[in-house]
């Protein structure tokens, strides 16, 4: 990774500046994950605390259990929504950025999918689904499926 390595919510009132290498960036399935991702799993990057610089906007933050029994603080971009990390109040020298807003992604270099007891199932034919450079007409995919023809 080019450090520093800027990154960004969607809507792009917070920003952020990493100056340290990660500590392990991992592709985690577990259900809080699932459901962040609103996909089948999250990118996760550890990093240590003295590495992550907010630049602007004001995160704010909510609390939870994990499943792996620990408290997990979130913090999220107040306007737009996008969680930009978590931290674990006993482990306060490292946070989990959720690196999917960094400006540069083709950076992330995960190590291990984690959780996987809780994977889906449709994984595992994920590579083979067909493939579209950029949105599908929707009409089209309509038409298509009215004729019993494939969508994509
Ligand atoms: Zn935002
Ligand atoms: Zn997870």
């Amino acid at each position: 990774m080019h450090l520093p390595a800027n990154g960004a919510c969607q809507c792009g009132e917070v920003t952020y500046q990493l100056t340290e290498e990660p500590l392990i960036t991992y592709a985690c399935h577990c259900l809080d994950c699932q459901k962040l991702s609103t996909s089948s799993f999250s990118i996760t990057m550890f990093l240590r605390r003295s590495g992550f610089e907010l630049l602007s906007g004001n995160l704010q933050s909510w609390e939870r259990p994990t499943a792996a029994g620990n408290r997990a603080v979130c913090w999220f971009c107040p306007t737009c929504g996008n969680r930009i990390y978590h931290e674990n109040p006993q482990m306060p020298d490292v946070i989990r950025l959720k690196p999917g807003t960094l400006d540069d992604t083709s950076v992330l270099d995960p190590r291990a999918h984690v959780w996987t007891c809780r994977e889906q199932p449709w994984l595992e034919h994920y590579a083979e689904l067909p493939k579209v450079d950029t949105q599908p007409d929707l009409a089209e995919a309509m038409a298509a499926l009215a004729e019993g023809r494939s969508p994509v």
